[in-house]
């Protein structure tokens, strides 16, 4: 399992169903790792493999897992199976997974549960939408996701909570600087279980924002959208 204590922030690629290998290729060559963050890509799981090169610091993660283990699930890809090709990281509860896949939070816990078991890294995402912000609901929805999708076996250092406000992803809309802290540290102490766990934020973070966003007291560093295809964008975000 990877430190992650060893590192001062940690960012993740979130490249969603884009790339090729010719975009893989130039990406890789291109990326710039800094040395005392934890850089992880998640493309789409065909590539992972392609992406293990020998830079240091850089990991693959996959953007979901099958909840099953084995058997007959066709199309499914199991905590098994990306363990087998090395891949330390994984996206689970992502808003389009729950959004357009139908993926509860029960359906999250399992799949961390099953990460967690082959020592690969769960980003637990969760995140309010705007009618729930508007309502003022943000921390009884994020409480109840945060209890229904983190597995009991899940702890600060081989699981990682993704906050990502629904109405933030892909939109250019971000919440302010203090109400990300407010957010990160709320979900920090919810329970003393959560209080050491890393933190991350998503939903339009690009080179612009992200330094001001990383350098807040409660953020552990960012999940990256649209702003991670770009490589040399991503460059900038990670410096
Ligand atoms: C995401 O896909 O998790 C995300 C945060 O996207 P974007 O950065 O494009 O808002």
């Amino acid at each position: 399992m990877i430190n992650l204590d060893k590192y001062s922030s940690i960012f993740i690629a979130n490249w969603k169903l884009n790339g090729n290998s010719l975009f893989l290729k130039d990406y890789y060559e291109k990326l710039k790792v800094n040395s005392n963050n934890c850089t992880i890509i998640c493309s789409p799981s065909i590539y992972l493999k392609s992406l293990k090169g020998d830079k240091e610091n850089l990991f693959c993660g996959a953007q979901d897992v099958s909840s099953f283990k084995e058997g007959a699930y066709t199309g499914e890809l199991s905590a098994a199976m990306l363990k087998d090709n090395n891949i330390d990281f994984c996206l689970v509860g992502h808003s389009e997974r729950r959004q357009y896949f139908a993926e509860t939070s029960k359906n999250v816990n399992v799949k961390s549960k099953n990460l967690i078991e082959e020592n690969i890294i769960p980003v637990i995402c969760i995140g309010e939408t705007l009618e729930q912000k508007e309502n003022k609901l943000t921390e009884e929805i994020l409480f109840t996701q945060i209890k229904n999708s983190i597995p009991i076996s899940a702890n600060q250092q081989n699981a990682l909570i993704a906050y990502e406000p629904v109405w933030a992803i892909g939109t250019g809309l971000t919440p302010t600087l203090d109400e990300i802290n407010q957010v990160h540290e709320l979900i920090k102490n919810f329970d003393k279980k959560y209080i050491n766990f890393k933190v991350l934020y998503g939903g339009s973070v690009k080179s612009s924002n992200s330094k001001e966003i990383t350098q807040l007291n409660y953020v552990d560093g960012c999940l990256i959208g649209g702003a991670s295809l770009k490589v040399d964008e991503f460059n900038k975000i990670i410096s």
